[in-house]
């Protein structure tokens, strides 16, 4: 997504915690811990994905992308599927993103990144009609023609 920024990745902590795991210092029940919140939005807002679950290996994992910003207002806290983020980030200046790993067979659950989106990531504001040239609008029609 064009206007993401300050990405944290967390797959190092994650990789932690599964060693932890394989090595037997940390129980599954531990990190197997999904609550029913976060199935239901790995449910109906996820995005499935192909990858094994590393912890019980029968299923695929699930990533649920929450959103968290003032401009949210009461939608702040929400989970959202990746499809409706673009919408998302050409409207709002600036809102969090925190994308967490699901597995709906086992509740391993781990959070996989978290980043900024939004139009204030736009190079140049995105208001200075370049944007409306590329599109074509009726707006850059009326400034070519004024300027012959
Ligand atoms: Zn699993």
């Amino acid at each position: 997504m064009r206007t993401q920024r300050q990405v944290v990745d967390y797959s190092l902590q994650k990789r932690a915690v599964l060693r932890e795991v394989l090595s037997g210092r940390v129980g599954t029940y531990d990190v197997c811990d999904a609550s029913p919140y976060l199935k239901n939005a790995a449910r109906f807002h996820g995005d499935p994905t192909d990858q094994r679950c590393p912890i019980c290996r029968r299923e695929n994992l699930t990533l649920v992308h929450y959103i968290y910003g003032d401009e949210l207002k009461q939608s702040a806290g929400q989970a959202r599927t990746s499809a409706e983020l673009p919408v998302l980030a050409m409207t709002l200046r600036e809102f969090q993103v925190f994308v967490v790993e699901v597995c709906l067979g086992c509740d391993w659950n781990h959070l996989v990144e978290q980043f900024l989106l939004g139009r204030d990531g736009l190079v140049g504001g995105g208001d200075d009609g370049q944007e409306q040239d590329a599109v074509g609008g009726p707006t850059a029609r009326r400034r070519r023609e004024a300027q012959r």
